[in-house]
């Protein structure tokens, strides 16, 4: 099965934690290694050129590719304006496909951006088009309310691509329902797979020497944040809930610190985010300097050392699709406080290994963190916490549920190419 999977915008194999860059590079660079597993499977993963000195193919292994093609300018730029640079990078897609006469038997495109670009590979080269959203912009829109800055296509796209899509992986059984609802598709068009994490990369590392190591005391209470740095990610909520711990409990508070991770290079990525510009000036009118750490992104590899070291990861967002860090810091044995969002209802188990609190409400996690501190005791130790989240999501098992649905949807659109009236396919 040759999989045609097309990540417009962002490589798999960049730094993580940037203005751009998470868990769908994550989600990709996953997927491509665990559907190695399956011997019939070969993929190559287009995206544009970012980077004039990463050009070209690339071989990952022997099985999967990835193809950087031209698409706008050979540098990052923002997300808003990269739409304008569809048209070429799909003229260049069909380039590619026509003269080296790759077969493709399906198109598996990740994000509205390149959910386009597969719309029209696969009219052109009639073949199935199974499509990831990642986010939903009408979501994101009514979480991040005032905040809400998207490309005006988007919404528009991605009710289209909802529709013309032979088959759509949610990576929730929330983006499921908001899909039926809001845009009327029939549930037996879409399919819940959860993302996955990689048990390989996170475990529990002795939280004495990785704090040792990374210059943090072993008295000190730390509250860990990992990931983009944008308004939906809700850090503005738990600046503001350090706030309001340290009236409530003021003693708690003095020992707390706080460990911000992501948001990408410190010194070139930071200044020019107007998120981060937002947060350090409402810690500064908090005078919560001394509590409050930016680290920048770290590599992934690097990871495990923070969830290890923290006592619990707070994720504060307003809507995650899924939400890998939280899987990930469980898988390192640290519980954690999320926003009572989504998936979390199913990932996190009460009082077992972690707790939730009201989204976009600091009081209510302030709540949450002071009562996390005085029951930890009471919680499941590091191991179980990682054993259960191990025992429900891996990306083995995300990888073999969705090799199911290729094969389903490449079986049926086969049978239905055979039909004399359809046009033939190149190649
Ligand atoms: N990540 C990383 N380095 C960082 C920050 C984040 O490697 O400094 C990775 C993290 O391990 C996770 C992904 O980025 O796999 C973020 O995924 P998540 O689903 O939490 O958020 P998204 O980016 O999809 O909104």
């Amino acid at each position: 099965m040759n999989i045609c999977a097309i990540s417009f915008h962002c490589c798999p194999f960049s730094l993580l934690g940037g203005d751009g860059t998470g868990g769908m590079n994550v989600y990709l660079r996953e997927m491509s290694a665990a559907m190695t597993n399956f011997p019939e499977v070969k993929m190559d993963i287009f995206t544009r050129v970012q980077n004039p000195k990463i050009k070209g193919i690339r071989d990952i292994s022997p099985k999967v590719r990835v193809i950087h093609l031209k698409g706008g300018p050979e540098h990052p730029v923002d997300r808003k304006t990269l739409c304008d640079f569809l048209p070429e990078f799909s003229r260049n897609l069909e380039e590619f496909i026509i003269p080296y006469q790759r077969s493709y038997d399906l198109v598996y495109s990740h994000y509205w951006l390149s959910g386009l670009v597969g719309e029209e590979i696969r009219n052109n080269f009639s073949i199935p088009l199974i499509h990831i959203f990642h986010t939903l912009a009408f979501s994101k829109q009514r979480a991040a309310k005032e905040n809400y800055e998207e490309h005006r296509n988007r919404l528009g796209a991605e009710e289209h691509l909802a529709h013309v899509s032979e088959a759509i992986i949610s990576s929730s059984e929330h983006e499921k329902q908001s899909l039926i609802k809001e845009y009327g598709i029939p549930s037996s068009k879409l399919r819940v797979i959860y993302p996955g994490v990689n048990k390989g990369l996170f475990y529990p590392l002795g939280q004495e020497d990785v704090r040792r190591e990374l210059g943090f005391r072993e008295e000190d209470k730390i509250v860990l944040y990992v990931g983009r740095i944008e308004p939906v990610k809700g850090l503005l909520s738990l600046i503001e809930a350090l706030e309001s711990l340290r009236k409530k409990a003021p003693f708690l508070s003095s020992q707390l610190k706080l460990i911000v991770v992501g948001g990408g290079t410190k010194s070139s990525d930071h200044p020019k985010n107007k998120e981060i510009n937002r947060i350090q000036k409402a810690i500064a009118e908090k005078n919560l300097w001394n509590d409050v750490f930016f680290l920048g992104s770290k590599r992934q590899n690097q990871l495990k050392k923070y969830y290890s070291a923290a006592d619990v990861l707070v994720m504060p967002s307003l809507y995650e699709s899924f939400g890998l860090v939280v899987v990930e810091a469980l898988a390192c044995g640290t519980p954690v406080i999320a926003s009572r969002i989504g998936e979390m209802m199913n990932i996190i188990k009460e009082g077992k290994n972690g707790s939730y609190f009201n989204v976009d409400d600091p009081s209510s996690l302030s709540l949450s963190l002071n009562h996390f501190f005085s029951q930890k005791s009471s919680l499941w130790r590091a191991e179980k916490i990682r054993q259960d989240i191990i025992s429900r999501f891996l990306w083995e098992t995300t990888a073999k549920e969705t090799y199911g649905i290729f094969k389903a949807i490449v079986g049926r659109s086969t049978t239905r190419r055979s039909q004399p009236d359809k046009s033939p396919r190149p190649a």
